[in-house]
């Protein structure tokens, strides 16, 4: 019998906005015991995600949506305090990809990935840089883009978690990278400590008028990560044989209804562009790749990242509304326990 009690958030109702006070509830209760080959793991981090705020609508998306009910999905690293699965043993520290907005995840061993440490990397490294929003950036510039050295490239949402590797990838190709952030400090970041060319303030300057400036030759490839008007500026200047690797759409998450798309799609045939959506767990046989690769070019200083650790499991709901306001430094994470 387990005497431990496990905290989770749980999804009372689809949110019509932002989510609200009304839409998660914290409850707590004790935690399952163990099937066979299952594993109980004390979750350490959890991984904050735009796509959090997807899974809870119901709209048509990659993955289910979060039943109401049900505990809300998240990516945690933790460290198995019982295991009745013969490929784990109590104290492993693992990552499960659907561990949960929850202090304590009971789960097939087989869902579990054993972490392998990166010698002078923090754990939560293997959330952000070195986990999936590094390998969203590398595959959807790489594979989705294909750069070529010498090629102009704007990435949106520039200083967030996907955007700044996105745009120190580009800079290793030989790109040259334009970035588009919100605020003086996140664009000040961008040019002066990860070297892009050229960041627009989106909040403070038309972001058309600053593309025209910045990007006198047109742009080659569009690194989409919000949608809406910011995406339409990009794409009307993409020059001929364009690419835009469309990666996501923050700025309509918390509305329901269709996502917009460019407002003059004939482009599209004019100039010879090529659109296409990705998703990064449609990726993971570039996994290794990846690790490598980033591994390789942060050793060398050729990349840098931020984590934005917010402490408490109970604060989750608050935290990923930084995600939308954009208040928070880097990719974005809630310590569940020390
Ligand atoms: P970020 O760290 O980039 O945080 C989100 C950022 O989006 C905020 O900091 C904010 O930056 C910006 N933003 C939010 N709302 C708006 C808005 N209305 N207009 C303009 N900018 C806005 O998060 P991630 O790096 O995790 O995710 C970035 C994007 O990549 C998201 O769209 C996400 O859904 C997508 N993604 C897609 C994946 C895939 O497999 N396709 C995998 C991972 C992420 P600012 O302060 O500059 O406004």
């Amino acid at each position: 019998m387990n005497h431990t009690d496990n905290q989770r958030w749980v999804l009372r109702r689809r949110p019509e906005s932002a989510p609200g006070p009304d839409d998660l509830e914290f409850v707590s209760s004790p935690v399952d015991e163990l099937g066979d080959e299952q594993i109980l793991v004390k979750n350490l981090l959890l991984s904050l995600d735009p796509t959090n705020r997807l899974w809870m609508s119901d709209r048509d998306q990659y993955l289910p949506p979060v039943e109401i009910g049900e505990i809300m999905r998240g990516t945690t690293i933790g460290v198995v305090e019982q295991s009745r699965s013969d490929r784990f043993d109590a104290g492993d520290t693992v990552l499960l990809g659907e561990g949960g907005w929850q202090t304590h995840s009971v789960a097939p061993g087989s869902a579990a990935r054993r972490l392998r440490p990166v010698e002078g990397l923090p754990l939560q490294s293997h959330l952000s840089v070195l986990g999936m929003t590094g390998l969203t950036a590398y595959v959807g510039l790489l594979d989705i883009c294909q750069p070529r050295e010498g090629e102009t490239l704007v990435v949106s949402a520039a200083a967030g978690a996907v955007g700044s590797v996105v745009g120190q990838i580009a800079k290793i190709k030989g790109c040259r990278v334009i970035g588009i952030a919100g605020g003086p400090d996140k664009c000040r970041w961008i040019v002066d400590e990860l070297g892009f060319d050229g960041a627009i303030d989106y909040k403070s300057e038309a972001v058309g008028d600053a593309l025209d400036r910045l990007c006198p030759d047109g742009i080659d490839m569009d690194f989409e990560n919000v949608g809406g008007p910011i995406m339409d500026a990009v794409f009307s200047r993409l020059n001929k044989g364009g690419r835009m690797a469309l990666c996501g759409m923050i700025s309509g998450y918390n509305t329901e209804g269709p996502l917009a798309g460019p407002t003059d799609f004939g482009r599209v045939l004019m100039n010879r562009l090529t659109i296409r959506g990705f998703v990064v767990i449609d990726h993971l046989d570039r996994s290794a790749d990846a690790r490598r690769d980033l591994v390789q070019w942060i050793t060398d200083g050729k990349i840098t990242w931020k984590d934005h650790i917010v402490d408490g499991l109970e604060n989750a709901t608050d935290a990923l509304s930084r995600l939308f306001s954009g208040a928070h430094d880097g990719k974005l994470l809630v310590r569940v326990a020390q």
